[in-house]
């Protein structure tokens, strides 16, 4: 049995009707960029989280880059984010001008480590970027009140976790805005690339949406110099159509996650989830001692894995300049060559699930 790390082409055949439909619609209104699709996608995807306003842009980094930017933080001004996460994160606050402070992770959730932000939090800090990693909200309870107690804001990176839940609520109703990545393979993807702003603060909105529109409301008048980053037409309407079946999608990875759990509890190490979030699990990482062994046998067999991510942020060429060392985030560097990611997706069935489970458990039975 062939088992892709994630299979888009299932996820399309599932809706076909429905999208090719939405898509042809777009064609036939040439409604490119903006509209009334972008209009309806902003919506209902700030229905979705239960936030006041949505910003569509070009993509997750983007919605970062821009967050920050409208929130007017840039030299001289240190963000504080995760060891452990895509270079999207950190590669947005520099790109700000400002500096990015890595904090290492937690070593049951892999989230970044509450204590961790107090100890870095100095009087240049103006913003906590916390990663709801794999699908996972951040200790929220823990941000929110070191950020509240600093005057600092929050701004969620929700590239990972479309839907996910803390405490009964929303990821991504915590800080002063949230971040969100439509790449294909996310939760939540479109045919391309895109992005959301998500937030309650009216006057960030209209920041924001004038900075990714060249700093301007109306055609020619320009308050400021901003960027072109923007979600198009073709892509919102996309969006709009798979944003019905989101719920349903993140059901089955939850359902499939607790298969795993079952399956695999007990032979490798696998996910924790407090029972107060509500993880969707866009990556299902375990833990195993012989990684390459594993990967090894179960890509002999046909199934896809990956790794999230083999070097944390800290130690890439590309932040040498901070001087790290592996002291410095001890759990990011115990967990780098432990962490397994295994295939997840709305519609995996269980006889696939079954397949990686028994596949895992005869490689390391025999090992
Ligand atoms: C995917 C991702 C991003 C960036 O999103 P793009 O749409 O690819 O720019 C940012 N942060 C995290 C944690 C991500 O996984």
């Amino acid at each position: 049995m062939r088992i892709p790390f994630v299979d888009l082409k299932a996820q399309y055949l599932g809706i076909k009707t429905e999208m090719d439909c939405a898509i042809q619609a777009v064609i036939n209104d040439s409604a490119f960029i903006g509209g009334k699709n972008l209009k309806s996608f902003e919506m209902n995807f700030a229905d979705f989280i239960g936030a006041r306003h949505c910003i569509g842009v070009g993509n997750g980094t983007d919605a970062l880059f821009i967050t920050l930017k409208a929130l007017g933080i840039g030299a001289g001004d240190e963000v504080i984010t995760a060891a452990n996460s895509f270079i999207a994160t950190s590669e947005a606050i520099t790109a700000t001008g400002a500096r990015v402070v890595f904090v290492d992770c937690d070593e049951r959730t892999y989230n970044i480590d509450v204590a961790g932000i107090e100890r870095a939090v100095t009087k240049k800090t103006r913003a906590i970027l916390p990663v709801h990693l794999y699908g996972q909200p951040a200790d929220m309870d823990g941000i929110m009140e070191i950020a509240c107690r600093h005057g600092l804001h929050v701004i969620e990176d929700s590239a990972q976790a479309h839907g996910a839940g803390y405490k009964g609520r929303k990821a991504g109703k915590f800080g002063t805005a949230a971040c969100y990545s439509f790449f294909p393979g996310k939760n939540l993807g479109a045919y391309g690339d895109g992005g959301a702003i998500v937030t309650d603060d009216d006057s960030l909105a209209t920041s924001a949406r004038m900075y990714a529109n060249h700093g301007r409301i109306e055609k020619y008048n320009h308050e400021f110099e901003g960027v072109n980053s923007r979600l198009d037409g073709l892509q919102a309407a996309i969006l709009d159509v798979k944003l019905k079946h989101l719920d349903r999608w993140t059901e089955r990875r939850r359902a499939i996650a607790l298969r795993y759990d079952a399956g695999l509890g007990g032979i490798v190490i696998t996910p924790f989830a407090p029972e107060h979030v509500r993880h969707v699990y866009h990556l299902y990482v375990i833990r195993v001692r012989d990684r390459a062994f594993l990967a090894k046998i179960l890509s002999e067999k046909g199934i896809s894995t990956g790794v999230h991510y083999p070097i944390p942020l800290p130690f890439l060429n590309a932040y040498k300049y901070l001087g790290h060392t592996p002291g410095d985030f001890p759990v990011a560097h115990l967990l780098k060559d432990e962490i397994l990611s295994l295939p997840i997706y709305g519609d995996m069935t269980d006889e696939q699930a079954d397949y990686v489970i028994e596949t895992v458990r005869e490689a390391l039975n025999n090992a």
